[in-house]
């Protein structure tokens, strides 16, 4: 973990993880990276043999992933990893986002100080810079959080908590990173945010409304393939 201390993220990635949390980053990963396809049963004491660790650690990571969204528990059949999102939910979803994000950027953009800019600006450098990856798919499921995160500075900024909450609950991109896990997302995507950032280090609300409007329309056709 020598990487780790070059993470100025605050804390996140400072501490080694507990078990607990090791747990849950590899079976995250697996989701993510669809070794655990969606749809699939997760037996808990398969997975608990599997990655060597008692059943405790294991439960506590699917409560937390379920939160997250990423994998459902039914009665007597226990939890399995969910759906792939259907193309009209992938169209919902990005109409959700193109109603709220691109106002929350302007609105971001008009409250900003030289502080939160620095918090963005980092949110943004993290998901070049960040730790390592060991494998392709730990890359791709560390971009996804990362870009999470980054969009999620943005809402902070723009301080509407409900406008934040709503979709933060969605999950979005967790959902979208796994269902486009064999495509090409990344690089277009940090160039995007760059243009994002200009819009902002020139306290240009309008520019920021258009940046984001854009990155989310170009992501959606990116991604939309998918489907075809
Ligand atoms: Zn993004």
């Amino acid at each position: 973990m020598a990487e780790a201390a070059n993470i100025s993220e605050k804390g996140a990635l400072v501490r080694p993880p507990s078990i607990a949390e090791s747990v849950h980053q590899r079976i995250y990963e697996r989701i993510m990276a669809l070794e655990i396809p969606p749809g699939a049963r997760i037996p808990i004491d398969g997975l608990s043999r599997d990655l060597n660790v008692s059943q405790t650690p294991v439960r506590e990571a699917l409560t937390r992933l379920e939160r997250e969204g990423l994998v459902r528990k039914a009665h007597l059949i226990g939890y399995s990893a969910s759906p792939q999102l259907t193309h009209k939910e992938f169209d919902d979803l990005y109409k959700f986002r193109l109603m709220l994000e691109p106002e929350s950027a302007r609105q971001a953009c008009l409250k900003l100080t030289p502080e939160t800019l620095a918090d963005i600006e980092a949110a943004a450098a993290d998901m070049e810079k960040g730790e390592q990856p060991v494998d392709r798919n730990s890359r791709y499921s560390r971009f996804a959080r990362a870009d999470a995160h980054f969009h999620d500075e943005i809402l902070k900024v723009a301080d509407n908590a409900t406008v934040r909450q709503a979709l933060n609950d969605q999950h979005i991109h967790l959902h979208i990173f796994r269902l486009m896990f064999h495509t090409r997302v990344t690089q277009e995507a940090l160039e995007e945010h760059e243009q994002l950032l200009a819009a902002f280090r020139a306290g240009d609300p309008d520019a920021a409304y258009k940046a984001m409007h854009d990155h989310i329309s170009f992501s959606h056709d990116r991604l939309v393939a998918a489907f075809e």
